[in-house]
């Protein structure tokens, strides 16, 4: 990997540790050129499972623009969404498991979002739970309420 201060090649690793929470490794390298030292983050790639049986790799970007559709019209910041698909990741890698579902991947983003916004939670959890009846609604609402502990406009 490109050295990030003189993009020259060569590096050597001086520490290595894991992180507390035991999912990947820092190390520390120092350039071979100009003696710089800097950081990186070694973690295993998470695979998401498609419906179809297709793997490809979990992509926070992709979590973040399905929620952002969700949230149109909503007071939520770009940073508030690039929050929450950090915390999304953060959980997912947390169960320490290195195959999803796309299940357990929508599952993982209805906690943070039912925390961020109600109305856009019901927006996600309505396609992502495929509500076919008000009654889907309504229980989805009941939930919700229960969970905040408080009136949901
Ligand atoms: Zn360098």
């Amino acid at each position: 990997m490109y050295c990030p201060f003189c993009r020259l090649p060569d590096s050597r690793v001086i520490d290595s540790r894991s992180t507390d929470d035991g999912t990947s490794i820092r190390r520390r390298r120092q350039c071979a050129h100009c003696q710089r030292r800097f950081t990186t983050l070694e973690t295993y790639s998470l695979l998401v499972v498609k419906r179809s049986g297709v793997t490809e790799p979990f992509s926070r970007t992709k979590i973040v623009s399905s929620v952002r559709k969700a949230c149109q019209g909503r007071p939520i910041t770009e940073d508030m969404l690039d929050r929450l698909g950090q915390q999304v990741e953060e959980n997912l890698r947390a169960a320490g498991s290195a195959q999803l579902s796309t299940h357990d991947v929508g599952l993982a983003v209805l906690e943070p979002l039912s925390e961020l916004d109600p109305v856009a939670y019901m927006r996600f959890a309505s396609v992502y739970r495929a509500f076919e009846s008000l009654t889907d609604f309504e229980n989805a609402i009941a939930e919700l309420r229960a969970k905040c502990g408080q009136a949901v406009d």
